[in-house]
């Protein structure tokens, strides 16, 4: 039996194709696994929990069967779709993780997040993550009509588009200090997370002892998962059809 890990799909009326291997992964590997973690941005955007359209009741009807069958879901929140909550997890049968979270896996303990906070260089987003995870301005949004937080989280998805095409790509990057920072505090030797879209394995040293970063990858192109099981992580792409 494996854990899998997934993050950063986007999915989103506009890209069915990232919908449907979703739902063949949740069909195929994911009824074997464990546990299913999604560590954030299985949605493009996300609007409130009152409000989901065909793609988005699709993918949580896929996590339903998934639950109901006996794997376990847990979702992170992204930089997308934060405000997803209880009503979700009513729909879907997932359970919402804390950011970040310590997972023990086979006997090891991992420092997850969804790695949005890690990046910290990129000073205009931070100011931006830390208005939208304010309660307060997170009722005013949801008080809003669906047509206003619509068109709100368009703009705002335009916006994030337009700020990381202008940043230099070592900005939008994690920060190393941040990273040690988090591994420190959370006295884990592996740290696991998405949010870059930049997948891959890194060895690194904090405080002179040997760390692993794993960054999950998206999937527009291609699936991404981490299968983790008694004898280690494997980050893998899953090719689509
Ligand atoms: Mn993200």
């Amino acid at each position: 039996m494996a854990t899998l890990f997934i993050s950063d799909l986007h999915i989103d009326a506009g890209r069915p194709q990232i919908l449907d291997q979703f739902l063949r992964f949740l069909q195929g590997e994911a009824r074997d696994a464990e546990a299913l973690y999604i560590l954030g941005d299985l949605f493009e955007s996300w609007i409130g929990d009152d409000a989901p359209d065909a793609a988005q009741s699709a993918a949580i009807a896929g996590l339903r069967t998934l639950t109901l069958s006996g794997v376990p879901c847990f979702v992170m929140h992204g930089n997308r779709d934060f405000l997803l909550s209880s009503r979700f997890c009513d729909m879907s049968g997932a359970e919402i993780l804390p950011d970040p979270l310590i997972v023990t896996l086979y006997g090891e303990a991992v420092l997850v997040m969804h790695g949005d906070a890690l990046c910290t260089d990129d000073r205009a987003y931070q100011r931006l993550r830390a208005t939208v995870r304010d309660a307060a301005w997170q009722q005013q949004f949801l008080a809003l009509s669906v047509q206003a937080r619509r068109a709100l989280a368009g703009a705002a998805r335009a916006g994030s588009q337009a700020h990381t095409a202008a940043m230099e790509y070592a900005i939008t990057d994690v920060n190393a200090e941040s990273v040690a920072m988090a591994l420190r505090a959370a006295a884990t030797s592996t740290l696991l997370h998405g949010h870059t879209h930049r997948p891959a394995i890194h060895a690194l040293q904090v405080d002179g002892r040997p760390r692993t970063r794993i960054v999950l990858g998206d999937w527009y192109d291609q699936g991404s998962v981490l299968r983790w099981d008694q004898a280690g992580p494997e980050l893998k792409s899953l090719q689509r059809a």
